[in-house]
């Protein structure tokens, strides 16, 4: 039945066992109304069902026992004790008693004579008895259809300090007996899956492991099912958009390419005509591409904003920090200026009246030095910022183009928002993180994609060495030989500054140690809390070769671009994830001269030194995101605030490729029937709960 109005979230209060404290504990675990607490996944569980007889178990197993209550009595032994020995009804032997204990709290309704289950480890004492430790116990009644925490499959939650696993188990019972009022589907029921309010219940106590699997499965056709109107509804409304394109000459880019003082790989080329087909037709382009670290993905993107240059139009380039916009900017006006074309930097620093005499055209923010040539009649402008781009103190009119450059550094909303300045712009987003094919699907399941599988020839292969910090003394040495030579070098530490709670070097420390360790050579030092004039100041010093070795953060781990630096040392490696070492050391290699990478580690343990291994056997950046990917799972690669991905609670992207192709081949069918989804509110308030539909229906409107 179609859910005519959006469901109003149920107080906590209307669940039995839930007073103002209790509210209070939940809240902390961000549990706020009923609908909290069904999505509120247990770890785990506990196979609470099958009796075990003591004289089989075997210490150290976690079991069950049920029998009666023999004798109930509180120790004294330095804090209360309580202790109670139960053994079955009829008792054979010795070996069938075991003692329960809880220290400092009475089990509630513990009393001589009754009949429990308990469920813990078992060991034994020092007379050989059977003993269980705080086990859980529920008392056997025999009016009850079942239990909640033993003699089933018991959910295991995460807890908060004041909470008990018993205490939130009741709740969660009590909350999932009450589905129907807080979960009532919101679009048409899928078939051949349970229904939601089923799910729910079955997802916190179920009666077996395949139904808890089944509910778990509906659940996550809900998610996927979800997201997948947000991308076929942007799909197609984006279909319906035509954008009117001005008949215009391609001399601009044509110029650029005759002037370019090396061949375009074939990958670049292929991507540039791609690129150009998006631009000929109506619908606004809407394309990721994705290629390795160092395989020209810039040259990609002056192409296209030469095309809409030409096209009378603005194009913008959003780099995620300060150096790359800076760097962009620099390196965009050394093409774009000869053109006649205007390159403006728009940042978080960009303030005020700065802004409108920036987009009045009049400001140069890179003071000129000297002898630059009169520039040649202006023919158009573009802009490179950072997110500042998204505020609405930026706006632009004819703004026809957007470049996201490492797309992974923004979320999708950032995408739309920044889609949303302008008349439905053309967007080009870069990324040089592979993305695993789940999760592509999800994030940026309304592109179109293009891959830059091809590095620029002459390229060195970056060797790479995994090394002990023992070891450091040598790679001292070798340095000042390679600096020696001319060359330059990035060396990178985890922190800042140092931390009680994090072992690992901080590059203030060590940028003093090594001033005094290597005198005679120049250092620079680059972190994220220096201001953004200092920032500047030091890239601008290291790319003129003044300084030799930049002592830095990760902050230099997207796009910095200095072809004379070959060397990197990466401190406390086993800190960084594979994806992220691996757009470090792209740092490098850029140039002619060979490249060494030097991976200094003290992982804990086998597979720690096996993942940073790794990086020594391989350069391919789509072996190491999907080695990364296995290790740590999607969340940590693009965090979901990163990602712009809502959280997923019940779906799994590395396991369940099938359920999420199903959903979205049900939902671009939905879609197609019902554009605005008038007919169901619950479904646009889901859709909107994600953050995205929103933003994506009034870009288009
Ligand atoms: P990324 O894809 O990592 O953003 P860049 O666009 O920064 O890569 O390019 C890396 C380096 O390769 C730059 O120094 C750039 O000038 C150079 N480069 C790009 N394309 C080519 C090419 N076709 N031939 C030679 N060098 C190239
Ligand atoms: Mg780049």
């Amino acid at each position: 039945m179609p859910d005519s109005s959006s469901p109003v979230p149920t107080p906590l209060a209307a669940i039995p066992g839930i007073g103002p404290q209790r509210a209070e504990l939940l809240a902390k675990l961000g549990l706020l109304t009923h609908e909290d607490l069904l999505h509120f996944v247990p770890r785990r569980y506990e196979d609470r069902r099958h009796l075990a007889p003591l004289s089989q178990a075997q210490e150290g197993q976690s079991i069950t026992v049920r029998g009666k209550i023999h004798q109930a009595k509180a120790v004294h032994w330095g804090s209360l004790r309580l202790e109670i020995t139960v053994a079955p009804e009829t008792l054979e032997k010795r070996d069938d008693i075991v003692i329960a204990r809880w220290y400092a709290y009475k089990p509630w309704g513990i009393k001589e004579g009754l009949e429990v289950f308990l469920f813990g480890k078992v060991t034994r004492d020092k007379k050989g008895r059977w003993v269980m430790n705080q086990p859980d116990y529920e008392i056997v009644h025999h009016d009850a259809e079942s239990y909640i925490h033993i003699d089933r499959i018991a959910p295991v939650y995460n807890l908060t300090e004041g909470l008990t696993q018993r205490v939130l188990r009741r709740i969660m019972f009590e909350a999932s007996q009450r589905v129907p009022f807080s979960a009532p589907e919101f679009y048409p029921a899928p078939k051949g899956l349970m229904s939601r309010q089923e799910a729910f219940r079955i997802i916190h106590f179920p009666e077996t492991l395949e139904a808890e699997h089944k509910a778990r499965q509906r659940l996550a056709y809900d998610e996927f099912f979800v997201l997948q109107c947000v991308v076929a509804q942007r799909r197609a409304t984006r279909v319906q958009v035509s954008r009117a394109r001005a008949p215009h000459p391609d001399d601009l880019s044509q110029r650029w390419l005759a002037a370019l003082p090396f061949a375009l790989t074939n990958a670049q080329k292929r991507v540039m005509q791609e690129i150009n087909k998006d631009l000929a037709h109506g619908p606004p382009m809407n394309r990721l591409l994705q290629g390795d670290v160092g395989a020209g993905k810039t040259f990609v993107a002056i192409y296209a904003m030469l095309k809409a240059v030409e096209a009378g139009e603005q194009a913008a380039l959003m780099a995620p920090t300060q150096i790359l916009a800076e760097q962009h900017a620099l390196n965009l006006r050394r093409w774009f200026e000869p053109l006649g074309i205007r390159v403006d930097l728009f940042t978080g620093n960009t303030k005020g009246k700065k802004v409108d005499r920036l987009q009045g055209g009049e400001i140069d923010l890179f003071s000129s030095a000297g002898d630059r040539k009169p520039a040649p009649k202006q023919v158009g402008s573009v802009v490179i910022g950072t997110h500042a781009l998204l505020y609405d103190r930026y706006a632009a009119d004819k703004l026809g183009l957007i470049v996201i450059d490492e797309q992974h550094k923004f979320g999708v909303l950032q995408r739309l928002a920044l889609s949303r300045k302008g008349q439905n712009p053309d967007i080009l987003v870069m990324t040089a993180t592979p993305i695993p094919r789940t999760l592509g699907m999800t994030l940026y399941g309304d592109l179109d994609v293009s891959i830059l599988d091809e590095l620029p020839p002459g390229r060195q292969p970056i060797m790479t060495k995994c090394r002990s910090s023992k070891e450091l003394e040598k790679f001292w040495a070798f340095l000042v030989k390679q600096l020696g030579e001319g060359r330059q070098a990035y060396i990178i530490y985890p922190l800042v500054e140092e931390s009680e709670k994090i072992e690992a070097k901080s590059v203030k420390i060590e940028f003093e140690r090594l001033q005094k360790l290597l005198p005679h050579v120049k250092l620079g030092l680059l972190h994220g809390q220096l201001n953004r004039v200092e920032k500047e100041r030091v890239m601008t010093a290291f790319r003129a070769g003044e300084i030799q070795a930049l002592l830095s953060t990760s902050v230099v781990e997207v796009g910095v671009d200095v072809p004379n630096a070959t060397v990197m040392l990466i401190e406390n490696a086993e800190r960084f994830g594979l994806a992220q070492l691996h757009q470090l050391r792209g740092r490098i290699g850029r140039g002619e001269h060979p490249s060494y990478c030097v991976l200094v580690g003290e992982p804990k343990s086998v597979e720690g030194w096996r993942r940073l291994k790794i990086m020594e056997e391989t350069g391919d950046g789509f072996r190491i995101a999907e080695e990364d990917f296995k290790i740590r799972g999607p969340g940590n690669i693009f965090g979901t605030e990163q990602s712009g991905l809502p959280p997923l609670r019940f779906a799994h992207l590395d396991t369940d490729f099938d359920l999420l192709i199903r959903a979205r081949s049900d939902a671009t069918k939905f879609i197609q029937r019902d554009l605005t989804l008038a007919e169901w509110p619950g479904l646009r308030d889901k859709m909107h709960a994600g953050g995205v539909s929103a933003v994506s229906l009034v870009a288009v409107s």
